[in-house]
Formats: structure tokens, sequence, C-alpha cells
């Protein structure tokens, strides 16, 4: 980890945000020898209830990106099926070893996923972490984006040129308010609140939907021996809910999932046990500027129907580290023009609109409560529950495949490319 003081004042790439995406990046950038610095406003990579469930595709790109090992040596849980019941009648149930690529879906805590990808990277002389470290503006000359300021730990200010500054700061990104480029906001219909539980003894590894007419909860397994659960609300009525008090909002619980009733009542003890996360969707129609790009949830927030944050974030760095390694390779000191992603930012965005569509879909089923949608629903998800395709339709979204490069397969074997610092172009 680099300190404050010792950050260099020029770079080929500046990514703002250690979260999935900025780390998994600056790792690959990294381990092709290019000059990278990674800057995280957090002093530590502590945060709760964030993305702990990483989607089987992304499982299986990790793997092949080399960091199997790492993952196993830290320990993880594998969720084998989610079942979706409502009023106690199972209505659909998906194996996830029997989707095509057949790779289960796992539960690591998000600052253990993203310790993994920093020490790999730190194992690089180009790598470059300065924690504490926030992003508060960017640099341009001529219309185009030529690094960051920043502001460190005991608020002392700097600033850093970059041939392409990535932003990585997700759902509230800084970089994608000061870039100009437009974002759609969409609030979802309601919003979620989560905690989590000791799991009992036997739970087993599977996840389970609790369906009852327009309220539901998300009951995952979790690493080491916990359940997450998720329960939506209805938009902005948090107030509402805790007006009510804790006792009605657990008997709402109980009902939904009865399995769950003497474990809120013991462990649920003030609202400081619940966490709360506004739904919304953010869409852009340009993700780049000349001199800078947006990845992970800065480019596109979804919402938190079938765990998908985490899996696009990991993609689209993996996706976009061999094209920045081909752009900077070719030499020069000018910023990267925004028509280096347009590829990127096309393969990219069929994913991204695969995977909101879904959610929009699944959402808007699951807030129904007319008697007659109801039974629709039901019919829809009992017939897909039957059907011999459903791995098949269903793979689509939750196992959207992706190019890898090779060179990053053969971690430890990256590619070279001249560096800005070193003044080899
Ligand atoms: C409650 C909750 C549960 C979720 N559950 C799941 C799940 O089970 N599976 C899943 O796939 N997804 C889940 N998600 C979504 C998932 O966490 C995100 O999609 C994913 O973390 C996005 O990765 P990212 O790297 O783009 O952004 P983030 O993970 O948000 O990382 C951004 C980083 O940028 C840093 N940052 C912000 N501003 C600045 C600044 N000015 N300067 C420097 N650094 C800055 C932040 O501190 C953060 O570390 C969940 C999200 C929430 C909120």
């Amino acid at each position: 980890m680099s300190e404050f003081s010792e950050l260099p004042g020029t770079t080929d790439v500046l990514i703002v945000g250690g979260g999935p995406a900025g780390a998994l990046l600056g790792c690959l950038l990294a381990r092709r020898g290019i000059d990278v610095v990674v800057v995280e406003k957090q002093q530590d990579l502590e945060r709760s209830f964030r993305g702990e469930n990483i989607a089987p595709r992304s499982v299986h790109t990790l793997r092949e990106l080399g960091f199997g090992p790492a993952l196993d040596a830290h320990g993880y849980l594998s969720i084998d099926s989610v079942t979706a019941i409502e009023r106690g009648r199972r209505l659909l149930r998906l194996e996830y070893g029997k989707f095509p690529l057949a790779t289960l879906p796992i539960d690591i805590p998000q600052p253990a996923l993203i310790g993994i990808f920093l020490a790999a990277a730190q194992a690089h002389p180009s790598f470059h972490l300065a924690m504490g470290t926030a992003f508060t503006g960017l640099t341009e000359h001529d219309g185009a984006v030529t690094g960051a300021t920043l502001r460190g730990p005991g608020g002392a200010a700097t600033s850093i040129r970059a041939r392409v500054v990535i932003g990585a700061d997700g759902r509230f990104s800084k970089v994608r308010q000061r870039s100009g480029l437009a974002a759609d906001i969409t609030p979802m219909a309601r919003d979620f609140l989560s905690f989590k539980l000791p799991r009992p003894a036997g739970w087993g590894d599977d996840g389970y939907l609790m369906i009852e007419d327009d309220r539901h909860l998300v009951v995952l397994p979790t690493w080491p021996d916990f359940l997450r659960i998720g329960h939506n609300l209805p938009k902005r009525q948090l107030g509402e809910l805790r007006a009510a008090g804790l006792p009605a909002f657990k008997a709402g619980i109980a009902s939904l999932d009865p399995r769950l009733a003497d474990l809120v009542e013991e462990h649920i003890t003030s609202w400081e046990d619940t966490s709360f996360l506004e739904i919304f969707t953010a869409e852009m129609r340009e993700w780049a500027r000349d001199g800078l790009l947006l990845i992970g949830d800065a480019s596109h927030t979804c919402t938190p129907i079938l765990g998908q944050g985490v899996n696009l974030a990991i993609q689209d760095a993996v996706c976009l580290a061999p094209v920045l390694a081909g752009a900077l390779s070719r030499g020069g000191d000018r910023p990267l023009p925004a028509a280096t992603f347009d590829g990127y930012v096309a393969m990219r965005r069929r994913h991204k609109t695969t995977v909101t569509r879904y959610q929009r879909f699944q959402e808007g089923a699951l807030a129904e409560k007319h008697p007659v949608k109801l039974f629709i629903r039901r019919v829809r998800f009992a017939t897909l529950n039957q059907l011999p395709l459903k791995y098949r339709l269903l793979d689509r979204v939750v196992n959207a495949a992706h190019p890898i490069d090779p060179v990053d397969i053969a971690a430890g074997a990256p590619a070279l490319v001249p560096s800005v610092r070193s003044g080899q172009r």
C-alpha cells in the first residue's frame, strides 16, 4: 500500500474506488505491468451488507483468473439452489448444478474478496493503492479529462495526471457527477431492509424466496454461519415501518417465513440490527469521455434481484483490462479517446441490459397485489418450474458469457506495456 505522500504525480490509469470493480481491474492491469493507482476513500475494506453473493459466472471467471486457491484458503459457502415459496406452497426451484455452466454461486464477505484482489495486485511493482484517499474533482484540458484531484487522510490535497481516469466509485459515484455524463436514475417501486441471523443447524446450503402477495423475503445462507435476509418495503416507508414498532416488524417476518420466528425474536433487538437500502437503477447513454470511463455500479447501478451487482462489476473489469492494455501499448501521452471504449461499452451494455430487464420484470411480478395478477404470477412460476428448458432460459441472465483474455488466465505472466512514469514511450 502507498502512503498518500508517496503517490506518483503521473500514472497510466487512475482508478477511483476500491470495490470489486476497481480492485479487480487494478489487479489485472498490474499483472500486465501497467502503472495503475487505486484510490479508496475508506481507511479499511470493512463494509456491512454489501454484495456477498457471487454469481456462478463470476465464480467460474475468478477461478480462470487464478484466484481459486485464495478463495479456497479464505473459505466460502456454495449455494446449491433457490426455491420460491408462496404461503407454504413451493412454486419454483432452481438447482444451480443443473445450469449449463454447472457452477455454484458462492457467498464470501466483500472485504475478503477485495482483499484477495488487492493482495494479488500488491505483488506487482506497478500497482499503487492509497486507502483513506477521496476523489474530489477532475482535471481537464481541451475538453479531455487529464487526471483527478484527491484528498488524503488528514485533509491533505494532491492531484494525479493519468491517461485515463476510471470511475469505479459505486452507486453514488462522484466521478459520474463531476464528469457531466448524464445518468437516468429510476427509483424502484420498493426499497429493502437487510439483516443477518445465525443459521440454524441443518438449514443446508439453499436460498429461499418467501412470498405473500406483494411482500417477500429473500433468505440466503451466508458465510460462515449466517442467514442474510432481505425484506421489501414500500418506497420511502421506513419511517412508517419503524413507527409501527419492532414487534410488528418481527411478526411480519415470521408470517413470511415461520422458520425465522424464534431467531428474529432473539436476535433483532433494535433497528440498529437492520440495514436500509434504497433501490434504484442508474442508466447512462454514455459511459465514457476522452480520458474517462465509468465501470461497475457507477455506470449501471442495478437492483439486488438475483445478486448480479458484483457479477457485473467483475465482468466489467475482466473485459476492460485487455482493452486498456491494447490502447496503452500503442504509446503516447494524451488522454485515451472515448472511442477506445466503444466496443467494451457495447459488450457490457448488452449484459447489463439483459440483467436489468429481468430484474424489472421480476420486481414488477413480486410487487403485484391484485388477486387476478397474483393468480397469473402463480401460474407463471409453476409453468416455468415444469419447463425442462428453464435452466437454458434463465442461463442468459444468471450466467451471461464473456470473452476472457488468455493473458489474464496465465496469472503472473503479464504482457508488459510501456509506462508513462518510466518514460518508456
Ligand atoms: C445491501 C446490499 C446488498 C447487496 N447484495 C449483493 C449480492 O448479494 N450480490 C451482488 O452481486 N451484489 C449485491 N449488491 C450490489 C453490489 O454490492 C454492488 O453492485 C457492487 O459492490 C458494485 O461494485 P463496484 O465496485 O462497482 O462499487 P462498490 O462496491 O460500491 O465500490 C465503490 C467503492 O468506491 C469507494 N468510493 C466512493 N466514493 C469515493 C470517492 N469519492 N473517492 C474514493 N473512493 C470512493 C467506496 O468507498 C467503495 O469502496 C448489494 C448491494 C447492497 C447495497
